[in-house]
C-alpha cells in the first residue's frame, strides 16, 4: 500500500497534488511519502515481532535510498542502517542512526573504510572473504579496538528477480562459502581484534517467492547450531533483505506477515537476535519519478515516442535490468489511450523507459510518474550526458519539502579543473 492516490482527480503524494510539487520544484524530481515509508516500516517490525521474534534489529539497506531525510524518518522509528561504504556510513551517521545499529557490508572494503567503521564504532562488520578478516583484525588492534564483525555466508540458493541482483549463489562474489564458515568463525574468536557475533546472508533482491529464502534460513540455522555446538558465542543471526515488492507486472510478493510467519517456523526455539537488511520493501512504492512530456514524435511507420524530460540517468532500471515501472499521468483527464515508447532525450537507445505502453493520451506538458521509484531510483542516478543530478522532495500530510536541491550548472562545473598544461 502506498500514499500515493488521486486528489480531486489528479495524483497526490499524501495531501500534496503532484502538480504543486512540480511547479514549485521543476521536474524532474523524486518525491517521496513519509507515511508510506513509516508504513512499510512499522509493518515488517510488527509482522517479525508477531511471528515472535524480540526486539529484532532492522537495519534499511542505505543503498536502496541513500536521501538523509529518507534515513532520518526511518531512523526516528528505531531503524538501524545496511552501510556498504563509508559515504553511506557517513550518511546513516548524518540521519541519527546509532553506529552500534549498523552493519556494514560489501564485498570490497578498503583498509580506509574498515578503519573508519572501527573507529565509528559499527554495530557489525560483515565479512565476506578470508582476507577482510585479516584486513578489519590487523586495524582494529591498531587502533586499539575491537570489532564485532560477522561472517556473511553464500548459502548456494538461486534467488533474486535478475540475474544481476541475484547474489546467493556461489559462482557470485558474495560472502565466504559455506564450507569455509565455521573454520573462519573458529579462526575469529582468537583474533586480538575482532570479536565474532554471527552471521549474516543476503540471497538477492527482488524475491517474489518464499521457497529460496526459506531453504537459505533453513541452512543458516544449522550453521549457528553447528558453530554454536563447538562452544563458540554466536548472538545474532542477520537474515539480509531481498523480499521483493509489486511492480504491478510482476509476480505477488509474499506479504511481510507470511515472510515473517516462515522465519518463526524454521527459527522456532533458537534463541538468538535477528537482524533483517530490507531496502526495496521499505522505500519503493513510497517515491515517484515525476517527469514531463516534452513532445509526442511519430513516425510515419507508426511508432509513437513519448519523450519526456527524465532519462536513463535519474531513473536507471528499465534500462540496466529491463525494469517495468508503472506510469501515471498526474491529470488523468482523457479516455482515450494510445501506446508509446516512452523515452529520455540521452543519446542511447537504452534511455526507454519503456515500450508499446498502452497509456491515457498524453501531449506536450502534461506530467506523468513513474511508480515505485523511491528504491534504487535516485541512489542509482548520475549526470551522466551532463545532466543535473534531479532534486527530492519528502512529503508529510499536506507538507512538503526539498531534502535535495538541483544543483546548479556552476556546482557541476566547479568540481573540474584544468590541467596546467592547457
Ligand atoms: C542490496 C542489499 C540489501 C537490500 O536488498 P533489498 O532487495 O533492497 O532488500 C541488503 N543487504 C545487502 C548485503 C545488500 O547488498
Amino acid at each position: 500500500m502506498n500514499h500515493f492516490e488521486l486528489l480531486d482527480g489528479e495524483l497526490a503524494c499524501e495531501g500534496v497534488p503532484l502538480a504543486v510539487i512540480a511547479e514549485a520544484v521543476g521536474t524532474p524530481v523524486y518525491v517521496y511519502s513519509s507515511a508510506t515509508l513509516e508504513r512499510h516500516y512499522t509493518v515488517l517490525r510488527d509482522a517479525l515481532t508477531g511471528a515472535g521474534l524480540k526486539d529484532p534489529l532492522i537495519a534499511f539497506a542505505v543503498k536502496a535510498n541513500s536521501n538523509v531525510a529518507v534515513l532520518r524518518t526511518l531512523a526516528r522509528l528505531g531503524a538501524g542502517a545496511d552501510v556498504v561504504s563509508e559515504g553511506e556510513i557517513r550518511r546513516a551517521l548524518a540521519a541519527g542512526v546509532p553506529p552500534e545499529r549498523m552493519v556494514f557490508s560489501g564485498v570490497g572494503k578498503t583498509e580506509a573504510e574498515v578503519e573508519f567503521a572501527v573507529e565509528t564504532g559499527v554495530g557489525e562488520i560483515n565479512v565476506e572473504a578470508e582476507p577482510e578478516l585479516h584486513l578489519i583484525n590487523r586495524v582494529a588492534q591498531r587502533l586499539g579496538k575491537r570489532a564485532d564483525i560477522a561472517f556473511r555466508v553464500n548459502p548456494d540458493v538461486a534467488a533474486g528477480g535478475h540475474a544481476k541482483i541475484s547474489t546467493g549463489k556461489s559462482e557470485n562474489k558474495f560472502g565466504v562459502s559455506f564450507s569455509e564458515a565455521e573454520r573462519l568463525y573458529a579462526n575469529a574468536a582468537n583474533m586480538a581484534g575482532v570479536r565474532p557475533v554471527g552471521v549474516t546472508c543476503h540471497i538477492g533482491s527482488q524475491i517474489t517467492d518464499l521457497a529460496p529464502l526459506e531453504a537459505a534460513f533453513i541452512k543458516m540455522r544449522g550453521l549457528v547450531e553447528r558453530i554454536r555446538r563447538e562452544g563458540l558465542t554466536l548472538e545474532r543471526l542477520d537474515l539480509g533483505g531481498g523480499l521483493g515488492v509489486p511492480y504491478f507486472n510482476s509476480p505477488t510478493p509474499p506479504s511481510p506477515d507470511d515472510y515473517a510467519a516462515m522465519i518463526g517456523r524454521v527459527m522456532a526455539g533458537l534463541d538468538i537476535q535477528f537482524a533483517f537488511e530490507p531496502g526495496r520493501m521499505i522505500c519503493a512504492n513510497a517515491g515517484v519519478l515525476l517527469a514531463r512530456a516534452l513532445h509526442v514524435h511519430e513516425r510515419p511507420e507508426g511508432r509513437r515516442f513519448l519523450v519526456i524530460d527524465a532519462a536513463m540517468n535519474d531513473l536507471l532500471r528499465p534500462a540496466m535490468y529491463d525494469a517495468y515501472h508503472d506510469i501515471r499521468p498526474v491529470k488523468p483527464r482523457r479516455d482515450e489511450s494510445a501506446a508509446y515508447d516512452v523515452v529520455g532525450p540521452i543519446c542511447e537507445t537504452g534511455d526507454t523507459f519503456t515500450r508499446d505502453r498502452v497509456l491515457p493520451v498524453l501531449e506536450a506538458g502534461d506530467l506523468l510518474a513513474f511508480m515505485s521509484a523511491g528504491a534504487y531510483g535516485a541512489s542509482m542516478s548520475s549526470e551522466y550526458n551532463s545532466r543535473l543530478l534531479i532534486p527530492e522532495v519528502l512529503v508529510r500530510g499536506d507538507q512538503f519539502a526539498v531534502v535535495r536541491a538541483r544543483p546548479t550548472y556552476d556546482d557541476m562545473l566547479d568540481r573540474e579543473r584544468s590541467a596546467p598544461w592547457l
